[in-house]
């Protein structure tokens, strides 16, 4: 059976549990809108059948069936042409052993992985994370998301997602080099400028990357955009760094307006994590106006009530790769907090969640609202449980969902492709001005997607919607593959 601690975040609400076979299940139906239509059931359940040991997959991908129910009743070429069954099947698993030898001249050996999902708009492109968690589920419940986040953006890119279960942490740069020259090894045999274009994730930052494209020049001696948050000297772009977090801070700046009429203005904000999306997005929603109280890591978080001074976090986080615990040790205004969930007990306007998947559950979705906490944005992916989400409903919250709020990277990652194959470099402010009206377009096109459906105003169905409908009408153009 399956180890208990797969379950033990496993929320996925399982109104159609009756028909399932996989033992790995456990029911936990929520108070929210099952599934009702007998096409998205049938689809659903011959996921869970198949895919019953893969949590985060199943979670993905129930979110979105569910929010999709309208558009299939609308349209039956969807059902007709299968388009739902092909959706939630990779077109291609890529799973391989990666050898490496550490500082100590021992053999050690992790698994990689490349989830080429879907390519209906475009060539494959989502992240590659490094990540003890890291398994064949987590990539593909990312690979799932990417699929209609790349949608979102307007941009013609498929979706994909990698990784492994290497662990950076503590090892030297020699070691995460060779870590990275023997995992390029492998994986260029699938990616391509115009196949799959890799990009970063958790701990696949400007050094992997830059390792990594070494190697893919290397063996296939071929100097090409085929990953992208490259270094600025071999073909990176302006703002590609920045771009998620100012990418999240964009887009909420934008819902704020749109439908609440306000701003990040005086607004307290709590941010999770401490990586390249929360940096970032600290760095812009202060630049907007607000006070940022808080980042965290996995063992804890810091509370500066005088507002995060962003400069002091990248030095520790950037510069010299140390733990957030570091910031209340320099800052004599802040104080540091052991466990990271504890940040969503801190009273705020606005929550940023920027570290990782399922980080608020609905215990901390009941704290931030009874803390006043009136807005969710997220930069993570899939930062909120089931639960939690229907706590944001319930209270009413402004909800933007990871795969609208968090798509400014593979949107500004896309743009590098362009530049990449124009040969040519934007600067900061093209790029940034490209990526906020991006952003922009995005709450557009959810919320008119939201109203044709009837679920007017949820940025959540609308996103699902806007970008699934793109993809399926590619999908039926090019017949059943
Ligand atoms: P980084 O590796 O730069 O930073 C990750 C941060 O999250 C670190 O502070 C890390 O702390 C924390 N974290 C990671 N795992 C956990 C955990 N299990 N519990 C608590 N904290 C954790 O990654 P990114 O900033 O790039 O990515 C953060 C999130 O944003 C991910 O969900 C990613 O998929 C998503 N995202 C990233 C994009 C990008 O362009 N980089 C684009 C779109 C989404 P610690 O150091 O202790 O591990």
């Amino acid at each position: 059976s399956a180890p208990r601690h797969i379950l033990s975040n496993f929320l996925s609400p399982l109104d159609t549990v009756h028909t399932i076979k996989s033992p790995y299940l456990i029911t936990q139906p929520l108070g929210r809108i099952m599934l009702t239509d007998e096409y998205v059931k049938r689809v659903y359940d011959q996921v869970v059948a198949r895919d019953g040991d893969q949590p985060e997959f199943l979670q993905a991908v129930y979110e979105v069936l569910d929010t999709l129910q309208p558009v299939i009743a609308k349209h039956p070429e969807y059902e007709k042409n299968g388009v739902l069954e092909r959706l939630v099947e990779p077109e291609r698993v890529v799973k391989f052993r990666v050898a490496w030898v550490d500082d100590e001249g021992k053999v050690q050996v992790n698994r990689g992985y490349r989830v080429q999902f879907n390519s209906a708009i475009g060539p494959y492109k989502g992240g590659l994370r490094f990540h003890p968690t890291v398994n064949e589920g987590v990539i593909k419940f990312l690979g799932f998301e990417q699929i209609l986040k790349n949608s979102l953006t307007t941009l013609p890119m498929g979706g994909g997602k990698g990784g492994s279960d290497f662990n950076p942490k503590g090892k030297s740069d020699a070691e995460v080099m060779r870590f990275c020259q023997a995992f390029m090894t492998e994986l260029c045999r699938h990616i391509g400028q115009f196949t799959d274009v890799p990009a970063g994730d958790i701990n696949v930052g400007g050094r992997e990357i830059g390792y990594l494209f070494g190697q893919y020049k290397r063996i296939r001696d071929e100097y090409s955009g085929v990953l992208t948050g490259k270094g600025l000297e071999f073909g990176g772009s302006l703002a590609r760094t920045e771009a998620t977090g100012y990418g999240v801070c964009y887009y909420t700046a934008e819902a704020l307006r749109v439908l609440r009429n306000d701003s990040f203005k005086g607004k307290t904000v709590v941010i999770s994590g401490s990586g390249n999306v929360a940096i970032y997005a600290a760095q812009k929603a202060e630049e907007l106006g607000a006070k940022v109280v808080t980042v965290s890591d996995s063992n804890g978080y810091v509370y500066d009530p005088n507002g995060i001074d962003v400069a002091v976090v990248k030095q520790i986080k950037e510069v010299e790769r140390g733990r957030i615990k570091e910031y209340a040790e320099r800052v004599p205004s802040a104080e540091y907090h052991e466990g990271c969930s504890g940040v969503w007990t801190v009273k705020c306007d606005i929550a940023l969640p920027c570290a990782t998947q399922n980080e608020i559950n609905e215990e901390s979705a009941k704290a931030l609202v009874a803390n006043g906490c009136k807005v969710v944005c997220e930069g993570a992916n899939m930062p909120s449980t089931p639960e939690a989400i229907e706590v944001y409903k319930n209270a009413g919250l402004l909800y933007g969902p990871a795969k609208a709020a968090n798509a400014g990277g593979v949107a500004v990652s896309g743009l590098e492709m362009s530049q990449n194959s124009y040969r040519l470099s934007w600067t900061f402010e093209e790029v940034d001005a490209k990526l906020k009206s991006i952003m922009e377009s995005i709450v557009a096109n959810s919320l008119a997607a939201s109203k044709e459906y009837g679920e007017e105003g949820d940025l959540m169905a609308g996103a699902n919607i806007a970008g699934f409908v793109k993809v399926a009408n590619a999908m039926v153009a090019q017949g059943v593959l």
